[in-house]
């Protein structure tokens, strides 16, 4: 049966994530022909509805308020509750990033619904949807269905490819006008680390470096690796904890969860802590001087080798052929 499915388009810094996209992509499949409409929230927000279109919304409910510049879970929460209220959607999907991790289950332990988080893949369409999403670090996946009433679904970055966007669609969009009251927090100015530029749980490439890199200047060629493929870096705890980079940079269970097309890992031993994070991605490189290094368990082409030889030899390879 054909279902009406609202999609939350996450802006960051004036911009819409590209996760928003793959989820008007799930959020498709799960309408089966019905109705995807996008939902926005923000301030100044209303200007990026056309691209949520013309990734495939058939339509978009925009609410804006000065209260909500910034995330705040009771801003965007008394929001996107009044746009489900307007739209009365069969399921509503979000990005499995810090915003859907905090908004979802606050919402959906409200509404007394069902939530199917960290979604890779959906298999079938509409009631015969089938959510797969990794369980226990990744070491399984589970497959889960809808059995009835609004559920929301959060997706992972990466993971479910956007529909192509097409510049010719048109849709509407209307403006919900919401008072947001009764804030407990009030964002007043958000001050952002220095970063590369590249949104790590976003990254297409990432070039990881763990214990191995021995200092915060090591990871300089690592660094200009990633720049010259256009991704960004990560890290390993082990690195983290040692000072040579910030925790932002962690990847694992208890740092991000990243699925680039490739990660490649340097100087790290691959602890299940750490594969946690990352063995989901398509293609992995390990860099290890130690043969018997757990990371190539996982790795799709090892090198054995150290890391301060070997990447320099890849920068020179990559810079010839211009990537
Ligand atoms: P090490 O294990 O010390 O490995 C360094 C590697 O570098 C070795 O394999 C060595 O052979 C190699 N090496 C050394 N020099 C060179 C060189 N010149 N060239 C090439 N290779 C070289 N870890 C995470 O990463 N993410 C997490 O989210 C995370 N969460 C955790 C949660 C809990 C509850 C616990 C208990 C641990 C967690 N850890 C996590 C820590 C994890 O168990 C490991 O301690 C950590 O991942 C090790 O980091 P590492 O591989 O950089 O260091």
């Amino acid at each position: 049966m054909a279902k009406k499915v609202l999609v939350l388009g996450e802006v960051r810094e004036g911009a819409l994530r590209n996760v928003s996209f793959e989820a008007i992509a799930a959020a498709q499949k799960i309408a089966d022909g019905g109705e995807v409409v996008g939902a926005l929230i923000g301030d100044q927000v209303s200007q990026l509805a056309g691209s949520l279109i013309e990734y495939g919304a058939d339509r978009v409910v925009v609410v804006q308020h000065p209260h909500l510049k910034s995330y705040t879970s009771d801003g965007f929460s008394q929001a996107l509750l009044a746009i489900k209220d307007e739209v009365k959607p069969d399921a509503i999907v979000l990005g499995h990033t810090s915003l859907g991790k905090d908004l979802s289950p606050k919402i959906a332990s409200r509404l007394q619904s069902g939530l199917i988080s960290d979604v890779t893949e959906i298999e079938g369409t509409g009631d015969d949807a089938l959510f797969i999403r990794p369980i226990y670090s990744g070491k399984a996946f589970e497959k889960v269905k809808i059995k009835d009433g609004i559920v929301f679904v959060t997706i992972r970055p990466n993971n479910i490819a956007p529909i192509e966007q097409d510049t010719n669609r048109a849709g509407e969009v209307v403006e919900l006008s919401v008072d947001i009251q009764n804030l407990r927090t009030i964002i007043k100015e958000v001050v952002r680390k220095a970063s590369t530029g590249v949104d790590l749980s976003e990254a297409k490439v990432i070039v990881s470096g763990g214990r191995g890199v021995k200092s915060a200047d090591g990871f300089e060629p690592l660094k200009e690796l990633a720049n010259i493929l256009g991704g960004a870096v990560g890290a390993s705890r082990g690195a983290c904890d040692a000072g040579y980079c910030d925790y932002s940079l962690q990847i694992g269970q208890t740092g991000k969860v990243v699925t680039p097309d490739l990660y490649i890992a340097a100087g790290i031993s691959g602890a299940i802590q750490h594969l946690a994070g990352m063995s989901n991605s398509k293609v992995i490189v390990a860099i290890n001087k130690d043969p018997e290094a757990n990371i190539f368990k996982v790795a799709d082409y090892g090198i054995v080798g150290d890391l301060f030889e070997v990447i320099p030899l890849l920068i020179e390879e990559f810079k010839a052929l211009k990537v």
